[in-house]
């Protein structure tokens, strides 16, 4: 299975979310938030395709990592690709975030007509709306913890 990426698996992160972390970037995202930090991520012809199963390699190899967190890009864009992440990441004992900029009620209603966006949430264990780009005066993510 192939996953549309920004940019390869980013180590060492203490920025996004709580301890040091490991990010995947997705490529592809329909949001246009404004303030977006990551415009390059939006393009569904950006980045480039890579198989999961390479990305579950490089996940093998991290260190001081206590989980890894989903960005992009949006990546409910690729429920399916990320859903296969996922539950490898809880399977090597890593905790698992995700940042989108649909509400929790949206991925509801879009799960009614894929199943692998219920699949995928419920593999995330703290998830990050983030209504900061939506509404910038509150200057705050609102995040779900989902375990
Ligand atoms: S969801 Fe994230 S990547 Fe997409 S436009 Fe909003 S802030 Fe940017």
């Amino acid at each position: 299975m192939l996953i549309r990426l920004a940019s390869g698996l980013q180590k060492d992160s203490i920025v996004d979310g709580e301890g040091i972390r490991a990010v995947i970037w997705t490529q592809g995202c329909p949001h246009h938030c404004p303030g977006c930090h990551n415009p390059t991520t939006h393009d569904y012809n950006g980045g480039y395709l890579v198989e999961v199963d390479e990305i579950k390699k490089e996940i093998n190899t991290l260190d001081d990592e206590v989980g890894v967190t989903f960005s992009g890009g949006d990546p409910f864009e690729q429920p399916e690709a990320c859903y296969e992440l996922a539950k490898y990441i809880h399977s090597v004992k890593l905790n698992v975030w995700c940042y989108t900029g649909y509400t929790f009620e949206e991925l509801l209603k879009k799960s009614d007509t894929d199943s692998n966006v219920m699949n995928f949430l419920k593999e995330i264990d703290i998830f990050y709306y983030e209504i900061w780009f939506h509404y910038p005066d509150l200057e705050q993510y609102l995040y779900y913890s989902l375990k």
